[in-house]
């Protein structure tokens, strides 16, 4: 029974920073209970690209074995569960999960990453992730040279606009209402044969994930293969802000370049700190936590 157990480290978050960091921790012999809800950001993606050594898999593909690999070191155990709760104590922190259930641990990392608010689009969830895009490094080659789209509007379409056009030269800037750009911006989008259609989304046409038209309320609607929008999101875990870790202005939490947040004994890695959503660099960071979270431990007792 895990009940009542002394860990060294509490992971919360199995996906693939949470498993770097237990791998690094289960490597220098610690004593690791990774708590994760199986509920990774990009679970709806067929393939997940720019990883190296396993470019083209499926996310399910990359965890089992990452979780394969890591639960080879008997010093490490990993619990489906979801974390609701967690308070400092004398010798570090208890946590709680939805059972009940609480474990004592010296230091608790978070990698519980983010969760990204859809639009109220009819079929833009059931798209996200196939052919409605967050990040072009990520999936931009499978549609390249396609007829793409960009839904946003303001600064961020103009940041987005010219990245897009890297991977097409078929793209048009979906403003889904009036459009808040300047002049000037919309010039230069213009000189750059990137069209701006203001009418105002009603749902988007798809088949099993794959976008077809952005259907209009005024009726008409406009093919396109793929469509890039940058969400809107909020910690997957509220839990670090309750324990106290300071959140950036931007919605991440806070970290140090050790991984350590604002508070004491408490690390975070992963999306949930920072705006480069990559599996090759939530794994560097939850690599360097599991490193730093050790060299505290061997700190604090040698
Ligand atoms: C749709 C989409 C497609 C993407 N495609 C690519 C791609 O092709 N290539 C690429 O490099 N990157 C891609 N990314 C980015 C990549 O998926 C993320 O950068 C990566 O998943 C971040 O890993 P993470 O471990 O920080 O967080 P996540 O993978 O989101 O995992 C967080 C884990 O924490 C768990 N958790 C949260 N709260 C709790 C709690 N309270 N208790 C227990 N567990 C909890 C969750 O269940 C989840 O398992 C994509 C992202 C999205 C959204």
């Amino acid at each position: 029974m895990l009940h009542n157990k002394q860990y060294d480290v509490v992971i919360v978050g199995g996906s693939y920073s949470g498993l770097a960091a237990g791998m690094a921790l289960g490597r220098a012999l610690r004593n690791v209970l990774i708590i994760d809800s199986v509920n990774p950001c990009n679970k709806q993606t067929p393939h997940s690209h720019n990883f190296l050594t396993n470019d083209g898999k499926s996310p399910k593909e990359i965890v089992t074995l990452a979780k394969d690999q890591v639960q080879m070191y008997e010093t490490i155990e990993l619990l489906d569960a979801l974390l609701v709760g967690g308070i400092k104590t004398e010798s570090g922190f208890e946590v709680q999960i939805e059972t009940g259930e609480t474990f004592s641990t010296k230091k608790l990392v978070f990698a519980t990453g983010i969760k990204d608010i859809m639009p109220e689009i009819p079929g833009f969830a059931e798209c996200w992730g196939i052919s409605v895009l967050h990040c072009p490094y990520c999936h931009g080659y499978e549609v390249r040279h396609q007829k793409t789209g960009i839904l946003a509007n303001g600064e961020t379409a103009f940041e987005l606009s010219p990245l897009i056009s890297n991977w097409t030269n078929d793209l048009t800037l979906y403003t889904n209402g009036k459009s808040t750009l300047t002049m000037q911006q919309v010039e230069k989008l213009q000189k750059h044969n990137i069209n701006i259609v203001e009418t105002v989304i009603e749902q988007l046409e798809q088949q099993n994930g794959y976008i077809e038209n952005i259907i209009f309320k005024d009726g008409r609607k406009a093919p396109v293969k793929a469509l890039y929008a940058r969400l809107p999101f909020i910690q997957h875990s509220s839990i670090p802000e309750v324990l106290g870790c300071e959140i950036t202005t931007e919605g991440y939490i806070k970290i140090d370049e050790s991984q350590r947040t604002t508070i004491t004994g408490i690390y975070a890695c992963g999306d949930s700190t920072t705006r480069m959503r990559t599996v090759a660099n939530a794994v560097s960071m939850g690599t360097t936590t599991g490193l730093m979270v050790n060299k505290e431990l061997i700190e604090e007792n040698f």
